[in-house]
């Protein structure tokens, strides 16, 4: 350094705070370059995140935009409710592994131009240049088939369902975020009908704004102000559940007819709308807890009522949803209920589903514990479709168990069904538990699950859920009968 040089630099009285900030400015740069690394790539499976499929949807619509007739497909992957269990249920080494597979089953498939992107945790995106109509059909295929094969892990497998949705570009939406959020309306579509793949079409959206709509006029109807007046927009409709003595051609002799109560909502102007449409609206509501608690009192009261007249052991099932389940005061609403009537306890079951009891089989056990000191009975809903451990259902105080009405409708044809039915049967022996049959409405399934020991059926074939005079008529007329329903006499059209 000469001495003009060192004169310039002892002039310059900022030189110390430039460097200084030169020094911030680079370790700025790094940390930003360091934090986009981690914001880029999924440290479960090492796939790039939603940051990184923004930033190159960005970059293909530019690309794609330049080009004549050019077009691609944008796909989302959602793995089912059953990967949630599986979580929640084992260890985090089996959830990640899980993940881990996924990606490399998904990246597989894939060719040297399309993209996957791990966007949340049970969720996957694909961009697919190229890919549409009979190319992304049989793509989906194999994807679907890939999906679907057991992860296995020492003792035990696990299929994970998945349920895909597509959208492709320009025509479904030529700006990122529409095309997104159409994709995603898809898969959404796809997830809540339980189907393996939906192409986006505009209806879609029409449904995903009646969904709001419902859910905007359910939260009137189940509002603060109108918690008193709530009868006058549900209804509880009661179908007889039967456990049998014998089965002889078509006539059925009872030991019992108990009721199921399955809600209704008459909406003011929709008319009847079934629980499987806006029971889920309840639980992301909220709501699901107000009405869950008028629901448990009516059915009480109304057990008191029919009780009190009849003078003998009818049974009631109330379903509880999983967060009514798992809600602080479930027990203590009942219990209350129950307090205001002479009931004997053991005369109520309550219905959980099976996914939403082995969602937390630790809190389960002790939810379950608080039911069990009431006194009341406890049954599993819709047994054999979610993910169960059978080590779990012997550690739980449980009473009945419903076999889902989707093993009971082909049992007359399905060999595979035929199997899983007859060793839920010996499970259910085997533990003392009584088991009831959903949804039966062939004889031929009857006599099946007859010949095989199961003795409790519920279904169409028998009654369809009725208002409750209607139910009180049917079962004094069985009464009458001599305990006896002829299975053809009934008409199967009646009720909902
Ligand atoms: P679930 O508890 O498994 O109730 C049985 C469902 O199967 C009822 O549908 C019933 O009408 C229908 N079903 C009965 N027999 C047959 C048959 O032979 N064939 C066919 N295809 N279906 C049959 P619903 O009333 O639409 O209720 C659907 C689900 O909504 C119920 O399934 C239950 O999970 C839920 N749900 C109903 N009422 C309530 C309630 O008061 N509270 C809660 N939390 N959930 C409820
Ligand atoms: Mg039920
Ligand atoms: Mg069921």
């Amino acid at each position: 350094m000469n001495a003009i040089e060192q004169q310039t630099i002892q002039a310059d009285p900022w030189a110390d705070e430039r460097r200084k900030l030169l020094g911030d400015n680079a370790r700025l740069e790094r940390r930003v370059a360091e934090l986009e690394r981690k914001i880029s790539v999924q440290p479960q499976t090492g796939l790039p995140t939603h940051f990184r499929l923004e930033l190159e949807l960005d970059t293909t619509i530019e690309g794609m935009g330049r080009q004549k007739d050019a077009s691609f497909t944008v796909l989302i992957i959602q793995l089912g409710d059953n990967y949630t269990v599986v979580r929640k249920t084992l260890k985090s080494s089996v959830s990640e592994w899980i993940l881990y597979q996924t990606g490399c089953r998904i990246e597989s498939l894939l060719g040297p131009d399309d993209r996957i992107f791990h966007t949340r945790e049970s969720e996957f995106v694909l961009i697919l240049p190229g890919l549409a109509g009979k190319a992304l059909n049989a793509f989906l295929r194999t994807l679907i088939g890939k999906l679907g094969e057991p992860h296995i892990f020492s003792g035990f497998n696990v299929v994970i369902q998945a349920a895909t949705g597509a959208a492709y570009w320009p025509l479904h939406g030529r700006e990122r975020s529409v095309l997104l959020h159409n994709a995603d309306i898809a898969a959404g579509t796809a997830t809540e009908n339980k189907k393996a793949f939906i192409l986006f079409r505009p209806e879609l959206l029409k449904s995903a704004v009646e969904k709001i709509e419902l859910q905007n006029s359910i939260i009137k109807a189940i509002e603060r102000s109108a918690l008193d007046r709530i009868g006058e927009q549900f209804i509880l409709y009661f179908q007889p559940k039967v456990f049998a003595s014998s089965l002889e051609g078509n006539i059925l002799k009872v030991e019992r007819i108990e009721a199921e109560a399955l809600i209704r909502w008459i909406h003011p102007e929709k008319g009847m709308i079934m629980p499987s449409t806006f029971i889920p609206l309840a639980e992301e509501t909220g709501l699901i807890l107000p009405l869950g608690k008028w629901l448990i009192y009516q059915c009480v009261r109304k057990l008191d009522a029919w009780t009190r007249a009849s003078k003998d052991d009818l049974g009631i099932s109330i379903n509880l949803s999983a967060r009514q389940f798992r809600s602080e005061d479930g027990p203590e609403v009942l219990a209350s209920a129950l307090a205001s009537t002479g009931l004997d306890p053991s005369r109520i079951t309550i219905e959980l589903t099976e996914t939403s009891l082995f969602e937390d089989p630790t809190a389960t056990a002790t939810i379950l514990k608080r039911f069990s000191k009431l006194g009341v009975r406890v049954s599993v809903d819709d047994f054999g479709t979610g993910y169960s451990s059978l080590s779990h259902l012997h550690r739980f105080p449980l009473d009945e168990i419903k076999i889902d009405r989707l093993f009971i409708e082909n049992l007359d044809s399905n060999r595979h069904d035929r199997i899983i039915v007859r060793s839920l049967v010996t499970i259910a022996k085997g533990l003392g538990l009584a088991l009831v049959a959903e949804g039966v409405e062939k004889l031929e399934a009857m006599k099946i699950l007859w010949d095989m020991g199961c003795t409790g059926y519920q279904g169409y074939l028998i009654s369809r859920p009725l208002p409750a005079d209607d139910f009180l008529a049917f079962r004094k007329k069985v009464i009458a009968d001599g305990m006896v329903i002829r299975l053809d006499s009934i008409s199967p059209t009646q009720g909902a």
